[in-house]
């Protein structure tokens, strides 16, 4: 299983440890050149998504890795990754792969009370540790979109078919869960 993680900003290296871990072949994206070599699934990490879709589309990676997620490559994508896969967002007037159908709130949770950590059940995992940095919530999702966990009455991990979309931080926790589920995915 090679997994490519999307490495042009943000928390990438701590996915790639872990799916290492989990003993996934990990590749990271950082040019062009780097998409000839074959990978099965993709990662966007968190970081900042403004930066993170604008270097993608500078860099030409952008419509290959959007054509693959809607081809159905299994994606993984925690927080500015969801907000890159969102077909909406509420307050911004940006748009990125638009292939995740949930309409998501950017730093929805305010500079101050931005960061965060708490537990809660992921439906099928369980109680899980959630680390949150000036994250997005999701705010509605079309219907086919399975909602897994909710913090406060707001949804903070979906699956859509393919895609897993998160608010928090799998990868900046010890719990392999999540990361687990996605390679499951193959
Ligand atoms: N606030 C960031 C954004 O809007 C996301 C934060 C994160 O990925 N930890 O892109």
């Amino acid at each position: 299983m090679k997994i490519a993680v999307s490495a042009v900003q943000g928390a990438f290296i701590e996915h790639e440890k872990m799916l290492e871990s989990l003993g996934a072949e990990v590749i990271e994206l950082r040019k062009k050149e780097d998409l000839e070599q074959p990978f099965d699934g993709l990662v966007l990490p968190g970081g900042e998504s403004t930066v993170q879709g604008k270097l993608l589309e500078e860099l030409g990676m952008f419509s290959y890795l959007k054509e693959k997620v809607q081809g159905g490559m299994p994606v993984l994508a925690t927080c500015a990754g969801l907000i890159l896969l969102a077909q909406e967002l509420s307050n911004d007037s940006k748009r990125y792969f638009q292939t995740l159908p949930v309409t998501v709130r950017r730093n929805a949770y305010g500079r101050q009370l931005g960061s965060f950590y708490c537990e809660e059940e992921i439906k099928g995992i369980g109680k899980y540790p959630m680390e949150f940095i000036r994250a997005p919530y999701i705010e509605s999702v079309s219907d086919g979109v399975d909602v897994l966990a909710k913090v406060d009455g707001q949804i903070v991990a979906v699956q859509y078919k393919n895609q897993l979309g998160m608010s928090f931080h799998p990868e900046l926790t010890q719990d392999t869960r999540i990361h687990q589920k996605f390679l499951d995915m193959f």
